[in-house]
C-alpha cells in the first residue's frame, strides 16, 4: 500500500482526507503542523505528503524548504492544498519543491486525479 502523511491544522481536513485517501487504498498518517510532519518524514517518509498552507509552528512554505534540506532515498512527492484566495501562493510552493497543488474544498475525484499526476496513485 501507498502511504501518504496528510498535514493540516484543521483536525476536520484531516479526518475529510484521511477518509477519503483510505478509499484510495493508502495508508494514511497525520500531522497538525510543519514541524510535526517533518519529524514524520525523518522517522519513515511517505510516497505522498498532502500539504496544507496555513498552520502554525511551522507552514507550509516553511516545511517545503526544510524538506529539501533533507536527505532522503525517495523523496516524497508533495501536493500542496490552497484556495481560490491563496492562488498567489502556488509559484511560490512550486519553486519551493511542491509537485502539483489542489483547490480546497478538494473531492476524491480532484485527489485522485492529483495523485495520478505526480505518480503515485
Ligand atoms: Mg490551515
Amino acid at each position: 500500500m501507498k502511504t501518504c502523511l496528510v498535514v493540516d491544522d484543521s483536525k476536520v481536513i484531516r479526518k475529510v482526507a484521511r477518509h477519503i485517501l483510505e478509499t484510495l487504498e493508502f495508508t494514511v498518517s497525520e500531522a497538525g503542523d510543519g514541524q510535526e510532519a517533518l519529524d514524520s518524514c525523518r522517522v519513515s517518509a511517505p510516497d505522498v505528503v498532502l500539504l496544507d498552507w496555513n498552520m502554525p509552528v511551522m507552514s507550509g512554505i516553511e516545511f517545503l524548504r526544510a524538506l529539501g534540506q533533507e536527505e532522503f532515498e525517495t523523496r516524497p512527492k508533495v501536493i500542496f492544498c490552497t484556495t481560490e484566495n491563496g492562488i498567489a501562493h502556488i509559484r511560490a510552493a512550486i519553486d519551493a519543491g511542491a509537485d502539483e497543488y489542489v483547490m480546497k474544498p478538494f473531492d476524491r475525484e480532484t485527489l485522485e486525479s492529483k495523485f495520478q499526476l505526480v505518480g503515485v496513485a
